[in-house]
């Protein structure tokens, strides 16, 4: 009996390699750690309760059609899933990576608000297309037929770059300006890459021009074309242009080197993480290593801040903002991951001036307290006197928030429709501007905003663009 035991064991033991090994050799580790992988997402996608009420859906600003996607990837059908995550979004692996799930979809999941967790649905969004991308699934937009119109647009971010998907797959020529020398707008030089690859921003735009998107870079409209040019060369103009204006900070000493302004400093790092060469990283400027770093401001752009200088190195790194947390306008998962990594927040705080002489050597701070609301209903941050204090710093990062530019100005443009803020003003639905033939999505119509809203925007846009195409003069005239 005990022979029989140690028989069949040894058998087993025998016959086990064998039949392994040949699938073993067949498959690169990838495909074995996928199989994983895609059993997690399997798992993850089936905390949905498929609750029918779907608030994560009508919460996300595509209305992605999530529970089915969840469905799919759940029952191991991936490119099912991938094929109808792509149907609503352009971009879905980077509203997966970057959007601010916990204010969309993933903070209004019906598991979540039951106290459970949500369903990580950003993850899983991030997944499905990434496993696409790598299984062939994702093919340039090709048009079945060309068309003869063309359509212009000016910048290369989200908004634009989505409006040009749409267009492109229906035979339109578009050409996209951009005055960067590289497309993707803050998908590319904003957003940093710990939390947004620059190589998948890159492979969205270079699968553009395989499906016959031109790009003119390095081409700043209203410097070195005009915007009336562009007008000229093509049926409809679309304006994507995002707002860079970084808002100012005041205060004694505020001139003194080593205070910079949130774009740039992100911009730097962005630039040499594509192996650039940037004096003004290499020189220590817009460098955080070896530094105490003070960054002002509550935002996301702030936190990305943070991040980063985390990142570079620095001896400390400090956040000042007026409000309280549970104000803060960034949202709070940010807040956290910049907490857990070290950075240290100095709540009700604000900058009153800068020490130093030519450089700067440290932050006058002063304290603050919250008062009644103001108009906004928010309660508004008041100074308490006499508590004012020093923070030593060696790189100061403003980062308080962007305005748009002056677009009419800058462009000769005086008819372009503004509103009060300096937004180019754009009809709701269609995106478009008061003059017939331009629209405009985006940032420079929403003011700061997010990606996937910018990507809502240039999807909607180019459905009014084809309508105009098709019929101009019906439609100018509604
Ligand atoms: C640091 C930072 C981090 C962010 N993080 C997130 C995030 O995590 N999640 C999120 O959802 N959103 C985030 N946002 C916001 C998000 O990036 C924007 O809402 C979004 O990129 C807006 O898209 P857009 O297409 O309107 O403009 P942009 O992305 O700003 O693109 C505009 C493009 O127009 C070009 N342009 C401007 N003027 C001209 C001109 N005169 N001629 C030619 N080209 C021109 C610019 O070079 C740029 O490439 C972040 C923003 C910043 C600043
Ligand atoms: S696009 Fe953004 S809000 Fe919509 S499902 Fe994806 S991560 Fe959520």
């Amino acid at each position: 009996m005990a022979t029989q035991r140690m028989l069949k064991f040894v058998t087993t033991e025998r016959e086990m390699p064998e039949k392994r090994l040949p699938d073993l050799r067949s498959q690169d580790f990838d495909e074995i750690y996928r199989e994983f992988a895609d059993a997690k997402a399997a798992e993850q996608s089936s905390r949905c309760s498929q609750c029918g009420v779907p608030y994560c859906q009508s919460h996300c600003p595509l209305h992605n059609n999530i529970p089915d996607w969840l469905r799919m990837t759940a029952e191991g059908r991936l490119e099912e899933a991938y094929n109808l995550s792509q149907a609503t979004n352009t971009f879905p692996e980077i509203c997966g990576r970057i959007c601010p799930q916990d204010r969309l979809c993933e903070g209004n999941c019906v598991i979540e608000q039951s106290g459970h967790g949500t369903v990580t649905i950003g993850s899983i969004e991030k997944y499905i297309t990434d496993a696409a991308w790598e299984r062939g699934w994702v093919k340039p937009g090709l048009p079945i037929a060309e068309r003869t119109e063309s359509v212009g647009i000016i910048g290369a971010g989200p908004g634009g770059l989505s409006a040009a998907d749409m267009l492109r797959r229906q035979g339109v020529q578009v050409t996209v300006y951009d005055r960067y020398d590289r497309a993707g707008g803050l998908l590319t030089y904003g957003i940093p890459g710990f939390k947004l690859e620059k190589h998948v921003v890159m492979r969205r735009v270079e699968q553009l021009e395989q499906a016959g998107v031109q790009f003119v870079l390095n081409c700043n409209v209203g410097t070195d074309i005009s915007f009336d040019a562009i007008r000229g060369q093509h049926d409809a103009v679309l304006i994507a242009t995002g707002v860079y204006k970084a808002r100012d900070l005041s205060g004694d000493g505020i001139g003194a080197q080593g205070i910079v302004p949130a774009l740039a400093y992100l911009t730097a790092s962005n630039r040499k993480s594509f192996g650039d060469e940037v004096e003004a990283y290499d020189n220590g400027n817009l460098n955080a290593a070896g530094k105490r770093v003070v960054v002002i401001g509550g935002g996301d752009t702030a936190m990305d801040c943070l991040r980063t200088a985390i990142r570079q190195g620095a001896t400390s790194v400090k956040c000042l903002y007026r409000r309280d947390r549970a104000n803060m306008p960034g949202s709070q998962r940010e807040t956290q991951n910049a907490e857990e990594e070290g950075v240290e927040f100095n709540w009700l705080t604000a900058p009153k001036g800068f020490v130093g002489t030519d450089h700067v050597e440290g932050v006058i701070v002063q304290k603050m307290r919250l008062g009644p609301p103001d108009v906004s209903g928010r309660q508004a941050p008041e100074i308490i006197e006499g508590g004012d204090y020093v923070e030593p710093a060696d790189l100061v990062i403003t980062a308080l928030g962007f305005e748009p530019e002056d677009l009419p100005s800058h462009w000769s443009a005086p008819d372009l429709g503004t509103t009060r803020w300096g937004t180019v003003k754009a009809d709701f639905r269609s995106h478009a501007t008061n003059i017939p033939g331009v629209y405009a999505v985006g940032d420079i119509v929403r003011g700061a905003s997010l990606v996937v809203w910018a990507i809502r925007d240039g999807r909607e846009a180019a459905g009014a663009i084809l309508d105009y195409l098709a019929a101009p003069a019906a439609v100018a005239a509604e």
